[in-house]
């Protein structure tokens, strides 16, 4: 075997899973398609991560990369294509190399979910934008809209008020989704929320310059002006390569594990946002203890469980 274990994601499960790997003896790679910390990076403010009571996105996932990497071979920008089975293990292939592996964990996360809404696609990077930590500064002084009432979405409008933007959100209910302590710094802060509407279209030329919304309740259609527009309405799981290995997954593609992070084929774990479920930091780190220990198993090493 080229590696004992190749950990797929180098996102706060990775990360994880790498530490617990080097330490209890097993030898790993960790991939990853850009150079780690995955969509945690994003985030403009992480509150209450042990530890940490507010720190930014990019500064833990920055601590975690610099304490995990001692422990683990970082095979940066090497996007994993391929899963398969080979003989007492896998093979991994890459889109550089192939390897072959005697356990996985897929630890990959999710992807932002799009509106699908015309215009959309056009005008991304030219005023729409699904990373608020990435691109809010072009936006200071100028007139933008989140879309979205989760955790995600109001952390974006908070980041977003402090940097000088005219925000706005976005939501198409009547109540935020987002933790309650989130929702009443939308209130201090006097950002205004458009209740019950969605955006049905993202128009201008070159660059964004009005919305197309709709009240859901009233029917009622209006355009209005905006400089940018943030799209925060949650995640898509990235489990293809699981699903292509037979995989279980759930109805919205979320891959199944038991209380050890195995999946549903023999020597394959998953860990962190992929998973679903409960989606935190804390949550992701756990899983991806979890099941580089449970590799232990696969791999034929004691563990005292
Ligand atoms: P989320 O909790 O799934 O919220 C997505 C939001 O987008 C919801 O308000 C949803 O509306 C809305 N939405 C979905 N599709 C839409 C569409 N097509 N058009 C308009 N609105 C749409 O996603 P998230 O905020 O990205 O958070 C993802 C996970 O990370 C969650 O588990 C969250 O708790 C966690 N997280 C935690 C923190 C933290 O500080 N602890 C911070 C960020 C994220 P509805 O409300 O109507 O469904």
């Amino acid at each position: 075997m080229d590696t004992e274990l190749a950990v797929i994601g180098a996102g706060a499960a990775g990360y994880t899973a790498a530490i617990y790997a080097g330490r209890a003896g097993i030898d790993a790679i960790v991939f990853d398609t850009g150079m780690g910390g995955g969509l945690s990076t994003w985030a403009p403010r992480i509150e209450n991560y042990p530890g940490f009571p507010d720190i930014s996105g990019v500064d833990l996932m920055d601590r975690m990369k610099e304490h995990a990497e001692p422990y683990a071979d970082f095979h940066y920008n090497e996007e994993v294509t391929a899963i398969e089975p080979d003989g007492d293990g896998f093979k991994v292939t890459t889109a550089k190399n192939t390897y072959t592996a005697g356990a996985i964990i897929i630890a990959t996360g999710t992807t932002p979910r799009q509106l699908d809404v015309p215009g959309e696609n056009k005008l991304r990077g030219r005023g729409v934008s699904y990373c608020a930590t990435c691109d809010g500064s072009f936006f200071t002084d100028k007139k933008v809209a989140v879309v979205g009432g989760g955790n995600s979405a109001v952390n974006e409008a908070i980041y977003l008020h402090g940097l000088g933007c005219n925000v706005t959100l976005i939501h198409r209910r009547d109540q935020l989704r987002a933790e309650e302590a989130l929702a009443q710094e939308v209130d201090k802060k006097d950002i205004p929320v458009i209740w019950n509407t969605v955006v049905e279209e993202i128009r201008g030329d070159p660059v964004v310059e009005t919305l197309a919304l709709k009240n859901r309740k009233t029917g009622e259609t209006t355009q209005q002006a905006f400089d940018g527009v943030f799209i925060s309405v949650g995640e898509t799981p990235q489990s293809s390569l699981a699903t292509s290995l037979g995989i279980e997954t759930d109805s919205h593609g979320y891959i199944q594990t038991d209380e050890r992070q195995r999946t549903t084929v023999n020597g394959v774990y998953a860990a962190g946002d992929v998973t679903g479920d409960i989606r935190q930091i804390i949550t992701a780190c756990a899983e991806g203890a979890t099941a580089a220990l449970t590799s232990m198993h696969t791999l034929g090493k004691s563990y005292p469980f």
